[in-house]
């Protein structure tokens, strides 16, 4: 047997017809390979053969019995049925849809056989209706086992699929393991070839901390960062470095109503290093919301433009560009270089003269949306790109942008979601990262409070002196998983409610809006126009709205703590003091209790990252998943966190492009292949 056979179509087994195929491939069992990654998640025991005196009603157990009469009634609907019995008592097996000529032969008369089935008690008699099993004494041994459940769908029961995992099992090839003996030894870990036969044919699949099974998990966890450590590569290929004289950042900084923080001053350095060196930059600066990542990242721009090049800069909505191009324009107020601002809504009129000025290289700076990135689109010397709350891009679309942009520009990205530590090669692997941890000195900590949400009435005298005082208000809706049905309508709910309390006050959004809606009620909100915004989680990202310094956020515990954080990060960026008001059902649990104290003591985004990790696990994190971040196969960063180190330092230790052959396999058994293969170095 060939190591392709791993690769090849499930179609090629014995017994996989058409039908069969189509419901493996509904539970995307394709290949060979994901019979083999389709792990038991616990086993039937059926090995004891009961006495039919001994049998317990409503379970699985497999039974000796002699055939003594088989009943084929002529009425339609009726079962069929075949009376049996051992020396101890009797029982029927009962048949709905089987043909008479299957079942003699299956059940031949005054013989023995082996049953195997769910026991059940029917007008005073033992029943097995179906039975999983059925066979002759020569092939006990086939049945009288332990046997791996699966998790399976509709149409495929577990013979038919033992016969599938049992073939695929046993015409496996050896594979020459891509990690050496004494590696596998001195971590702890089982060659794979072992790993992948006690995975499906002992309890070790469902032990998540079995060696075979953290074989598994390493496995995962190399192939992931294998493919993101070879991205990396790719992209940080050669290119002239920029000359340009810090002097010109220098002036702007003096400028600035502000200094620096050390952080800021530190990652400002980081960027400069490698925008000087003759390697591509593809970076993210991490920091948390209201650290201040965007003067770091003009001043980085500032610095390229100066040295000949183009720049851009890119939002994920109109209205966040829009804020960006406007505080930049007064920024760069004594420069005399032009900057334009492009979305999809730009007039064609206009744009078509943008599109010329950024072809003939007079305009140097274009900020914008996605729309920056259209096909028509091309720069004269584009130097650097930075891009804002990239959070909302996954690794394919960085690689491809790191591509457009050509070989001579660097790339800046800005995250606001802090990541847990164990998280960060997993998502970040293929880039270089800045942390800014430090908060701008003056920045107040957000005073955050919770309430059950029976006690809400006591909440509008003071919503009530917020207004009066000339404060705005976010109020936002409980995120309802997986509906965004659901989450709208509680939020026009609430609407209709608070407006009633505040006539013309109150304006609703979410995320069932089009962009240009959306972008009118904040507007409006920003121009004080409403005082009170209903939402859902839709205003997340970056905005500054200087003058709301209240925010409410409804059945809190529906969020992760990093998301609660970044919505409280959405007030309190003027010079009010922020409140943060977290309204809870009541009968919270006791990890819940926890939760929220986290919230309340810490504003450090990244330590309070940390804890939602250990406090909720990873399953279960929704913030997370908002934010972009896969759940592994196998992998979990809180039970395996060990086991993320050590991938990360062995595939940190490969120098040079991978061998493909080595890794091939690996790659392939992931489907991470393709990054490897369509990127040519
Ligand atoms: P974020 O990191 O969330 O993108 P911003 O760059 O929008 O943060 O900065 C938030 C606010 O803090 C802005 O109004 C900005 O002018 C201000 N700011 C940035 N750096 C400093 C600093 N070192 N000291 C004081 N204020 C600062
Ligand atoms: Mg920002």
């Amino acid at each position: 047997m060939k190591k392709d056979f791993i690769f090849s179509s499930i179609d090629n087994l014995k017994g996989v017809g058409p039908q069969l195929s189509k419901y493996l491939k509904k539970k995307r069992i394709e290949k060979i390979k994901d019979v083999l990654l389709n792990l038991p998640y616990s086993e039937t025991d059926r090995s004891k053969i009961f006495k039919l005196k001994d049998l317990e009603i409503g379970k699985i157990q497999t039974i000796k019995i002699q055939v003594k009469k088989l009943n084929f009634p002529r009425i339609r609907n009726l079962p069929n049925k075949v009376y049996c019995e051992d020396e101890t008592g009797k029982i029927e097996i009962v048949y709905f849809n089987s043909r008479e000529g299957y079942l003699r032969k299956l059940f031949p008369l005054n013989e023995f056989v082996i049953v195997s089935g769910k026991i059940n008690y029917f007008n005073k008699k033992y029943q097995i209706t179906n039975p999983d099993y059925v066979t002759s004494l020569e092939n006990q041994e086939y049945v009288a086992k332990s046997i791996p459940k699966y998790n399976l769908t509709k149409g495929i029961n577990e013979k038919k699929y033992r016969n599938i995992s049992e073939q695929v099992i046993s015409n496996l090839p050896d594979i020459n393991d891509w990690l050496d003996e004494d590696f596998i030894k001195k971590n702890k870990l089982i060659d794979w070839n072992e790993c992948i036969r006690k995975l499906h044919n002992s309890k070790d699949g469902k032990i998540n901390q079995s060696k075979s099974f953290r074989r598994i998990v390493f496995d995962e966890l190399c192939a992931n960062f294998l493919a993101l450590s070879e991205n990396r590569k790719r992209i940080r290929i050669k290119k002239l470095p920029k000359i340009f004289n810090d002097k010109n950042s220098e002036l702007i900084k003096k400028n600035l109503p502000f200094k620096l923080t050390n952080d800021q001053e530190k990652v400002l350095d980081e960027i400069n290093q490698d925008l000087l060196s003759d390697k591509r930059m593809f970076r993210i600066i991490q920091g948390d919301v209201g650290s201040g990542k965007t003067i770091v990242s003009l001043l980085s721009i500032l610095n390229v433009i100066k040295s000949g090049y183009q720049c851009a800069l890119m939002s994920p909505t109109e209205i966040l560009a829009r804020q960006h191009y406007k505080l930049i324009k007064n920024i760069f107020k004594n420069e005399n270089f032009n900057i334009e601002f492009l979305t999809g809504k730009t007039e064609y009129k206009i744009k078509k003269v943008i599109l010329s000025k950024l072809t003939s290289g007079k305009i140097k700076l274009l900020i914008g949306t996605h729309a920056l990135f259209q096909k028509k689109i091309s720069f004269q010397k584009l130097g650097l790109v930075v891009i804002d709350e990239q959070h909302k891009f996954g690794v394919k679309q960085r690689s491809d942008l790191a591509k457009k942009g050509g070989n001579e520009c660097d790339v800046l990205l800005m995250s606001a979601t802090p990541i847990p530590r164990t998280m960060m090669m997993s998502l970040y692997g293929d880039m270089d990262i800045s942390k800014i941890t430090e908060k701008p000195a003056e920045r107040k900590n957000i005073n955050t409070l919770s309430k059950p949400e029976n006690k809400i009435n006591e909440l509008w005298p003071f919503i009530k002196k917020q207004i009066l005082d000339n404060n705005q208000v976010f109020w936002v809706c409980p995120l309802i998983e997986e509906s965004s049905f659901l989450d709208y309508s509680s939020a026009k709910k609430k609407f209709e409610i608070i407006n009633k309390k505040f006539p013309n006050k109150v304006g609703l959004i979410h995320g069932a809006l089009k962009n240009n809606e959306k972008d009118k009620i904040l507007k409006d909100f920003l121009q004080r126009k409403i005082s009170i915004l209903v939402t859902t989680t839709v205003i997340e990202v970056g905005i500054d709205f200087p003058n709301a310094n209240l925010i409410i956020i409804e059945n809190a515990n529906k969020f992760g703590l990093a998301q609660l954080h970044q919505l409280r990060g959405r007030v309190g960026r003027g010079e009010k003091q922020g409140t943060c008001i977290l309204l809870f059902k009541d009968g919270l649990s006791k990890n819940a209790i926890k939760r929220i104290k986290v919230l309340k003591n810490s504003n450090d985004g990244f330590f309070i990252a940390e804890e939602d990790l250990k406090l909720r696990g990873f399953g279960d994190l929704i913030g997370f998943q908002q934010s972009g971040i896969k759940s592994f196969r196998f992998a979990d960063p809180v039970i395996h966190e060990d086991l993320f180190k050590l991938a990360e330092k062995y595939v940190q230790n490969i120098k040079g492009y991978i061998s493909y052959s080595k890794y091939s396999f690996l790659l392939k058994l992931f489907d991470k292949a393709e990054i490897i293969n369509t990127s040519e170095p």
